[in-house]
């Protein structure tokens, strides 16, 4: 080191720098100031389209040094894909600075549209040391924030991130705080959202009921509200009445209520329409997290990380939260806050925080529409006036094999992209119908949308439409091609058909299973190798018209095999038999040769009009379709267990299923299926049989065997099968990674036991820790296959 500073001691030289990735709305700008001022460097830095441009000056070892500073010690926030440096001619400028930005590259170095639009980040320890001090002037302020923290996706209007393009140009900066955001070496350079009570947003609260006789004056009565009493003394004090308030936060707006009182949450419940599915639950800190749940050390670290997403944690039994919050589980959502308004409405205990919409509706984001569509769900509103310029609801992840498992990839996450292995054409995959997000593809990126959600919807659908438009124009994709699901029902995909037309492009149309796998092959970075993808869910238009959802197929982007799949049995009455597990179990049975008797359970909770009714359709095979689906096999068990014979929302019997046998993993030991033989499912040539193992279900209800072991067995039933495929698929195929892709997987303990069945047998597993394996991540699988395809074609 001291050699080479020796050597080139004395030489100036001067070189431009371009920096790539995600180095806009992280502190990058004042980083790169502090280091070029501290190593006495001229020069400038600014943010473009391109991400970050710089030039530097001076003495050849300090640039140097400065170079190795830049990605050693970058703003934990930051995350620099590239650093191109090019020598340029010396300009022998005094000082070092911070230029505007320029929409256009500039500097020495090409610029092109390569900046990333930064997700939402968690409020950060400074601005929450200033939020509790009396003496600050942003004391008990709900919108701090600086350049390290804050809101970004959900403000940003256009690129280069800067406030004439946020929702943030409407507040006029006071004095003081425009001089901390034109002072260099200040925590709030140039962070966007920078705002005080003198010149940033609001916060008020509304009575939904008084708002309605006063209308038109909503501005002018949110005003006098303001003075007259504290916002949030009114929506504590509203809260702690065992009422709901609609909270208006960074994505949207929650539905907030206590989440100790029980009769504050069957008050919420009711009104939403929502009786059973589980809520998520903030709580102030880690501590309080733990009161509710018992935390493995990448829990807590997934709890606290700036991305804020809810985690699905193993409830405790003396666990402070009403049992309310998630009947039969024994998991519970947990969150911290991750707004300072959330910190300040966590003084008093734990708040159920639930996505402000109706079933299947999006989550609420203006004002107007936290009025209009929440104001019968809600006690009072808590709104404030800065602009949400896209929704995003929060995220869900779960940790399983101590890795990540997404459920929902959403706020904190979105729109950063998953990395590609290699660079792939401009495609836009449109995603699924359910549980839906889009997905563009640019070079080497694969960018996400927020968390959509059930397209059949017409709300949701136009969201899904300005998901579209706003992201390919903030990050300027054109995509040549669009891919959409096979399923001649999905509104998505007549959504990309209208889309197709109007761009005049081509439609890729995919098979639901194969983007499954497609999408997990995608975030494992695999480029043109076939792999084993077990594909299991709920439903999936399938190739022949049937519906699919137990496939085992061998794929790759070009197209797969389906070499096996789940027998097939009849649905009665097609999909409305996703909330009849009981007619599901059924059918299942009589498929499986076992007469109706009324010792089971599940017949004889079944009404004899019902058993006739359903004898005839199934005979006949009328009002019923084939389908091969893993999630409703799951469902016809859970169904012959007693655990439940109708659902109000979707996979709910698989989820209390998947319950029972966990508790009951605690207590049996761990090999049990293998050493009985009676749950095996039958393995022929095309397709395989789980007649036998729902024989040996019966004939352990018979004789009194416990429900939860019976579960359990029923689990491992399934991953001995897997493993068993595998095997033989490996020896026809010679292929040797396996991939664990579709809802069913969001099991835990399904896949923990389908995952040490493979590795036992020296396989390499594939599961999902970047996209959700439920069809939250069918979008990705889209773009993959259709841009395999654009790629042929050219
Ligand atoms: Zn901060
Ligand atoms: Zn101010
Ligand atoms: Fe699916």
């Amino acid at each position: 080191m001291g050699a080479v500073a020796i050597a080139t001691s004395g030489t100036q030289v001067r070189e431009a720098a371009r920096i790539r990735g995600g180095v806009q709305g992280v502190g990058f700008r004042p980083f790169v100031h502090g280091l070029a001022v501290a190593l006495d460097l001229a020069g400038h830095v600014g943010n473009d389209t391109g991400g970050v441009f710089l030039e530097v000056e001076g003495d050849a070892a300090d640039v140097a040094d400065f170079f190795t500073a830049l990605t050693r010690d970058a703003p934990a926030r930051a995350r620099i894909e590239s650093v191109d440096r090019t020598v340029v001619p010396l300009q022998r400028t005094g000082a070092f600075s911070i230029v505007d930005s320029a929409p256009a590259s500039r500097g020495g170095v090409g610029g092109g549209m390569h900046a990333l639009v930064q997700p939402d980040i968690a409020v950060c320890d400074a601005c929450l040391a200033e939020l509790r001090d009396p003496a600050d002037r942003r004391f008990g302020y709900p919108f701090i924030n600086c350049s390290h923290c804050g809101p970004r996706y959900t403000i940003v209007h256009a690129l280069p991130y800067d406030r004439a393009a946020t929702t943030m140009a409407a507040f006029t900066m006071c004095d003081t705080c425009r001089a901390e955001y034109d002072t260099p070496a200040h925590r709030r350079f140039h962070a966007q959202p920078n705002a005080c009570p003198a010149c940033g947003p609001r916060l008020w609260f509304e009575v939904p009921t008084a708002l309605a006789t006063a209308q038109n004056s909503n501005a002018v009565a949110a005003e006098t509200t303001l003075r007259l009493d504290d916002p949030i003394v009114r929506a504590l004090r509203c809260l702690a009445d065992d009422g709901t308030v609609a909270v208006k936060g960074i994505g949207g707006v929650h539905l907030a209520c206590s989440a100790t009182s029980t009769a504050a949450i069957a008050r919420l419940r009711a009104r939403k329409q929502r009786p059973h599915k589980p809520l998520a639950v903030m709580v102030a800190d880690i501590d309080t997290a733990r009161c509710c749940a018992n935390l493995s050390p990448d829990e807590c670290a997934l709890l606290d990380a700036a991305e804020r997403p809810i985690v699905l944690v193993r409830a405790r039994d003396d666990s402070p939260l009403a049992a309310l919050v998630a009947p039969g589980q024994d998991v519970v959502g947990l969150m911290l806050p991750y707004t300072p308004l959330h910190h300040l409405l966590l003084a008093r205990g734990p708040l159920v925080m639930t996505s402000g919409n109706l079933s299947d509706e999006p989550i609420a984001f203006t004002n107007e529409d936290a009025r209009t569509r929440l104001g019968s769900l809600c006690d009072g509103l808590l709104l404030h006036d800065r602009e949400i310029a896209m929704p995003c609801d929060d995220s869900v992840l779960r940790i399983a094999e101590r890795q990540l498992l997404p459920l929902r990839r959403s706020r904190g996450y979105a729109p950063y992209p998953v990395p590609l292995a290699a660079a792939v054409p401009p495609v836009l995959g449109i995603g699924g119908e359910l549980k839906s997000t889009m997905c563009l593809t640019r070079d080497a990126h694969a960018f996400l949308s927020p968390h959509i959600g059930d397209v059949g919807g017409l709300e949701t659908r136009a969201l899904l439409q300005r998901t579209v438009e706003q992201l390919s124009r903030l990050l300027d994709v054109r995509p040549v091609r669009v891919a959409c699901d096979a399923h001649p029902g999905y509104a998505s995909a007549a959504l990309a058909r209208a889309w197709a037309t109007v761009h005049n492009v081509p439609v890729t149309v995919v098979q639901h299973h194969h983007a499954h796998v497609a999408s997990l092959m995608a975030e494992h970075g695999i480029v043109d190798e076939r792999v084993i993808g077990v594909a299991f869910d709920g439903t999936g238009y399938g190739s022949d018209g049937t519906i699919w959802g137990g496939e085992v197929l061998v794929a790759n982007y070009v197209g797969f095999d389906r070499v096996t799949h789940l027998a097939c049995t009849w649905l009665p009455g097609g999909d409305a038999a996703v909330k009849h597990p009981a007619r599901v179990a059924l059918a299942q049975l009589q498929a499986a040769g076992i007469s109706w008797d009324d010792d089971l359970e599940v017949v004889a909770a079944s009404s004899r009009e019902l058993q006739r009714v359903l004898a005839q359709q199934l005979q006949r095979g009328t009002n019923c379709v084939a389908s091969s689906s893993m999630g409703r096999w799951f469902d016809a068990v859970a169904a012959l267990l007693g655990v439940r014979h109708q659902v109000t929302y979707e996979g709910q019997a698989a989820i209390e299923l998947e319950a029972l046998a966990a508790r009951a993993a605690g207590r049996y030991p761990a090999d049990d299926a293998e050493t009985d033989g009676r749950y095996r499912f039958a393995l022929e040539s095309d397709q395989f049989d789980g007649a036998p193992v729902l024989r040996a279900i019966v004939e352990d209800l018979r004789t009194g065997v416990e429900t939860g072991m019976i579960a359990w067995r029923a689990h491992a039933a399934v991953a001995d099968a897997v493993a068993r495929i595998a095997v033989r698929v490996r020896h026809s195929h010679g292929l040797h990674a396996v991939g664990l892709t579709g809802g069913v997987f969001q099991n835990t303990l399904l896949l923990s036991m389908t995952c040490a069945r493979l590795h036992a047998q020296d396989f390499r597993v594939l599961t999902h820790h970047k996209v959700p394996p439920n069809d939250g991540g069918l979008a990705l699988g889209q773009a993959m296959i259709a841009a395999a395809q654009q790629a042929r074609t050219r």
